[in-house]
C-alpha cells in the first residue's frame, strides 16, 4: 500500500485500546502508518487522592507505549494537558492543528464527542473535548493557512488530503470493522494498560461487548465506528 497514514487523537491511555485497538491491528496488518497522539497521561486514573500524579502519568504513558507495541504502533505522542482538565480551547486546537499538519493523515481516528452515547453512563468530559477539538480542526486549524499562522513559522502547512474521519466510542455505530482475526492482540493491548483493570476479568467483558456489536452485521467479533467522510 502506497504511504497511507492513520492518525488516532485520544485523551488519556487506553481509550484507543477499548475503542479500536482489534480495527488498528488489522489496519497495521494491511500496510497504514499509524500514530497516536494522546492529549493526557492519565495523571488522575488511580482512585486513590494521595497518588503522586507526575509518577502516576508517567506510568500510565509506559502501558500505552507498550499497548501500542501489541498492535504494531510505535509513533506514540503525548501532550502535556492534565487528566480531566482539557477543555474545547484556542491552545487545545493549536496544539491538535499542529498534530494533524506534522501527520498528515488521511484518516483520523478520534473518540466521539457525545455527550451521553448510551443510557449508562456519561462519556468522560476530557472524550467529549478532545472528540469536538479534533473534528473542528479538520475544518478550521488543520486545513487552513489563515489560521494560527504561527504554525507555519514552525513549517506546518496546512493539510487538505485527509479523506475521512472515524469516531469511537462506547454505543454501536453504523461502521463495522471485522476484529475476529486480532481480537488476541486488542486483549493483549488492554491488559498493558495494568494500572487501569487491575484483577478485573476484562476479557470477558471485552469479548461479549464486541461479540454483541458484531451480531447486527454477521460478524463473530466487531469494533463499531461513526465515518465521517469529506467530499474530494
Ligand atoms: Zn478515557
Amino acid at each position: 500500500m502506497p504511504d497511507r497514514r492513520l492518525l488516532a487523537v485520544f485523551a488519556h491511555p487506553d481509550d484507543v485500546d477499548f475503542g479500536a485497538a482489534g480495527s488498528i491491528a488489522g489496519w497495521v496488518d494491511e500496510g497504514w502508518d499509524v500514530r497516536y497522539v494522546c492529549v493526557t497521561r492519565g495523571q488522575k486514573g488511580a482512585w486513590d487522592a494521595h497518588m503522586d500524579e507526575t509518577e502516576y502519568g508517567a506510568l500510565r504513558e509506559s502501558e500505552q507505549r507498550a499497548a501500542a507495541k501489541v498492535v504494531g504502533v510505535t509513533d506514540v505522542t503525548f501532550l502535556d494537558w492534565m487528566d480531566s482538565e482539557v477543555f474545547d480551547s484556542l491552545d487545545l486546537r493549536r496544539a491538535l492543528s499542529r498534530e494533524f499538519r506534522r501527520h498528515r493523515p488521511h484518516r483520523l481516528l478520534t473518540m466521539s464527542p457525545d455527550p451521553l452515547p448510551t443510557d449508562r453512563f456519561v462519556n468522560h468530559p476530557d472524550h467529549r473535548a478532545v472528540g469536538q477539538c479534533a473534528l473542528d480542526i479538520t475544518m478550521t486549524g488543520g486545513t487552513t493557512a489563515s489560521i494560527f499562522p504561527e504554525l507555519l513559522a514552525e513549517g506546518l502547512e496546512p493539510w487538505r488530503e485527509l479523506e475521512e474521519t472515524w469516531l469511537m466510542g462506547p454505543a454501536v455505530k453504523p461502521r463495522a470493522v471485522d476484529v475476529t482475526a486480532t481480537l488476541d492482540r486488542k486483549l493483549e493491548a488492554l491488559h498493558c494498560h495494568a494500572s487501569q483493570i487491575g484483577d478485573r476479568d476484562i476479557d470477558t467483558f471485552v469479548r461479549q461487548r464486541l461479540r454483541d456489536a458484531g451480531r447486527a452485521f454477521g460478524l463473530q467479533y466487531a469494533e463499531t465506528f461513526r465515518v465521517i467522510g469529506y467530499r474530494r
